[in-house]
């Protein structure tokens, strides 16, 4: 099956006798014991969740996946998972909201050292005897910084590390990192997978059921954080039309990002679909397109940058992506003071509108 068969196709468990094309959502908490389907609590199972983890692994070509109640739950777990006194090599530029849960809630557990994971040589330096994980992120949030997943791949290998990869702003429509030799794909389901900004939730996705796959489980059953039947449910009507909310996403990034590097008032346009960006040949070797998050510099500081997001009539000023309306914020100023990024950098999340009304929109606002 291809992709688009797959993310209808699997993980639909319909009860026969009433002939339902959907799977309809089952609330209960528990399950009478010596039930055919092996449920026990919805902590540890329930019919929703189980096709969401089967979809979710079907598409990231994975064999097992799990499902949590937030993507910080999904890479949060996976620190959870690793042995105390472990070191991790992450990305200078992630996801904030993880590189805080690393240091603040993981700093005294295990020891992190954050390198630009495009530069091999950094990567390699930063390696230690006790180096048990490679967190990498591609491209990242916010500057759409791209890592060679097949590089440090083999670094991990070498090393007998874990290679985890977060896979929120590709999507495994356009990249599947377990392909790629990674060992385990991570996503907030809050952006595209949900795509409608109305539902939390988060993934791990495995290529082998290994022992640190046991224990991964373990801390979903466990420690509890599980998304709800309801929740599971919507994700999976939303994975539905993944593919081609996707394709218009990507296709509206481009056009916006091809029209910001022609605006005189912009410094810089990040955006791997360029062939400007420093590591587009990477990019499209492993992504079968470059997905629909753009950023990008203004010229005049963060208040020429804030005045531009006032201007705007369609591009809400909000944190957050991934779904069908654009979303613009300047980055900056939501990740605090400690933050690399620019101050006068402005992350947008290209929405499903028409792509010359947003063109028409931001014209306006930069003029
Ligand atoms: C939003 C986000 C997360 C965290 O996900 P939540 O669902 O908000 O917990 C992790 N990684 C990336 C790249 C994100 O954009």
């Amino acid at each position: 099956m291809k992709f688009e068969t797959l993310s209808i196709h699997v993980g639909n468990a319909t009860p026969e006798q009433h002939q339902a094309v959907v799977q309809p959502i089952t609330l209960s908490t528990t399950f009478a014991h010596g039930n055919a389907a092996g449920m026990i609590y919805t902590r540890a199972n329930n019919p929703n969740r189980d096709s969401l983890e089967k979809v979710l692994a079907a598409l990231e070509k994975g064999e097992d996946a799990a499902a949590f109640s937030s993507g910080n739950a999904a890479g949060t777990a996976v620190y959870q998972a690793l042995a105390p006194g472990s070191h991790i090599v992450a990305p200078d530029d992630m996801y904030h909201g993880l590189h805080n849960s690393m240091v603040q809630l993981f700093g005294g557990i295990h020891e992190v050292t954050f390198v630009d994971m495009s530069d091999l040589e950094a990567v390699k330096n930063a390696i230690r005897t006790n180096t048990a994980l490679f967190w990498i992120e591609t491209p990242s949030n916010p500057l759409l910084k791209i890592t060679d997943i097949q590089e440090i791949a083999s670094l991990a290998k070498a090393q007998g590390a874990i290679l985890a990869c977060d896979n929120t702003f590709a999507t495994p429509v356009f990249q599947n990192p377990l392909t790629s030799g990674a060992d385990l794909v991570m996503h907030s389901s809050t952006k595209y997978l949900g795509g409608h900004s109305d539902l939390l939730g988060g993934a791990l996705i495995t290529a082998k059921k290994d022992a640190f796959w046991e224990k991964i489980r373990k801390v979903q059953h466990l420690g509890g954080a599980v998304p709800s039947p309801s929740d599971c449910y919507w994700l999976s009507r939303s994975i539905r039309t993944l593919a081609y909310r996707m394709k218009g996403h990507a296709s509206n990034a481009k056009a916006l990002a091809e029209f910001l590097v022609s605006q005189p008032q912009v410094e810089k346009v990040y955006y791997p679909g360029l062939a400007i960006h420093p590591n587009h040949a990477v990019a499209a070797k492993q992504m079968h397109d470059f997905g629909g998050m753009v950023s990008f510099t203004v010229k005049g500081g963060a208040a020429a940058a804030d005045h531009v997001v006032s201007k705007l009539n369609y591009f809400v000023n909000a944190t957050s992506l991934g779904g069908v309306e654009s979303l613009i914020e300047r980055r900056a100023a939501v990740e605090g003071p400690n933050t690399t990024t620019p101050e006068n950098l402005l992350r947008v999340s290209v929405g499903l509108e028409h792509i010359e009304d947003l063109i028409a929109d931001m014209s306006q606002a930069l003029g």
